[in-house]
């Protein structure tokens, strides 16, 4: 198949008139049951039509992903989720009210309208209205509802930038819009409506603390780490691995000077035995550190730069063809909370402890941790 590579030109945050004609063209695409990736604010997502089970079989056929991972249902007016979900409580409505559009997503009891396609065959649909004006302007061209997985190949970092959905996507799809590099970097936070208290089910963008000045106690899906065995995160997708660079990653933490001279030695035993070694790390440090390849995720003062980075980067290292990634590892508070998830999932949850004195490596980030 051929896919066609669409140009936007948004001028700052506003759609050109051309913008507007190419949009009404993906939105063609999508009404007639094709696919189309497509930029939001959070990553790229894999549009279909998501009233359309043979569109969302597509999807998953496309990423190579398992059918039980349901897909998230794109909206661009509060007033459609009505037809979509059987109940709206409450609690819905506030979030909506503070937080869309943008990088948050609700899971709600699904109407018939919703095929089991679409959701992996739950009870339960997944509803997100982002604020990227061309992912909107296309999701009401198409009719209003867009089934959206980010845009990579299942098990891969979720793209950033249209480049990478064409590294994954070529030929797989039927269009791609490129409207440049995203803002946020990462997929949207989730929560469960569904439940008592509500549960986050996913980290994102929009924190706990957030949700909660909304509203009042929100609960977290445990981490694998912290699950009773036999029991498997809530959002189907969380179970599997994801978001992972070809090479493996292993991420570091303790105190600063202990995480450089942990990944030295052990970059150095590693280049020793032939391997091929990169490492992560902040802008503070990246000049400490000696392997084949070291990267900047960005400035340990600023969460948002390391976020709109972090999957770019692990990208890259793919291209670099390394056996085996250090990182550093990262506050897991606020946004830094869903920096980590990203991580830990992308490295299968291998963490080591730079060695050192105890009160020095077991506190996670703070002044001088990483
Ligand atoms: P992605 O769009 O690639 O970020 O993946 C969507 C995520 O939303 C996956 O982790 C899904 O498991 C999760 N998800 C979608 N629908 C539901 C649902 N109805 N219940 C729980 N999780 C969901
Ligand atoms: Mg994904």
């Amino acid at each position: 198949m051929e896919t066609k590579i669409i140009q936007l030109h948004l001028d700052g945050k506003e759609l050109s008139e051309k913008d507007k004609t190419s949009l009404k063209k993906a939105g063609h695409v999508l009404r007639e049951g094709g696919l189309v990736a497509f930029p939001t604010e959070t990553v790229y997502g894999l549009g279909g039509n998501a009233l359309n089970g043979e569109s969302s079989r597509r999807i998953y056929a496309a990423k190579g992903r398992p059918s039980d991972n349901p897909l998230i249902v794109h909206i661009c007016r509060f007033e459609d989720i009505y037809s979509i979900t059987k109940i709206v409580p409450e609690g819905a409505r506030k979030l909506a009210q503070a937080f869309w559009p943008g990088p948050l997503t609700m899971i709600l009891p699904k109407s018939d309208k919703v095929p089991y396609e679409t959701t992996g065959g739950l009870e339960t649909v997944a509803v997100r209205m982002p604020s990227h004006p061309a992912a909107r302007e296309m999701i009401a061209c198409a009719g209003g509802y867009v089934a959206a997985p980010s845009a990579n190949a299942s098990g891969r970092p979720s793209p950033t930038t249209a480049l990478h959905v064409a590294e994954d996507m070529l030929g797989k799809i039927d269009m791609i819009v490129d409207g440049g590099p995203v803002g946020i970097g990462l997929e949207s936070t989730i929560v469960d409506l569904t439940v008592s208290p509500p549960q986050i089910l996913r980290p994102g963008y929009i924190t706990k603390a957030m949700l909660e000045e909304v509203l009042g106690c929100v609960e977290e899906d445990p981490a694998p780490g912290e699950q009773k065995s036999g029991q498997s995160p809530r959002a189907p997708g969380m179970k599997y691995r994801h978001y992972a660079p070809r090479g493996e990653l292993i991420i570091v933490e303790g105190a600063k000077k202990k995480v450089i001279d942990f990944i030295n030695a052990r970059a150095a035993q590693d280049m020793a035995e032939g391997k091929r070694i990169g490492v992560i790390g902040t802008k503070e440090a990246v000049s400490l550190y000696r392997a084949d390849v070291v990267k900047s995720v960005g400035s340990r003062e600023n969460e948002e730069e390391i976020a709109a980075c972090l999957y770019a980067v692990l990208r890259e290292f793919d291209r670099d063809k390394v056996s085996r990634i250090y990182s550093e590892s990262f506050e897991a508070q606020g946004l830094g909370q869903a920096i980590m998830n990203r991580l830990l999932k992308a490295a299968g949850y291998r963490v080591e402890k730079a060695a050192g004195d105890a009160s020095e490596t077991e506190t996670q980030g703070g002044q001088g941790e990483i």
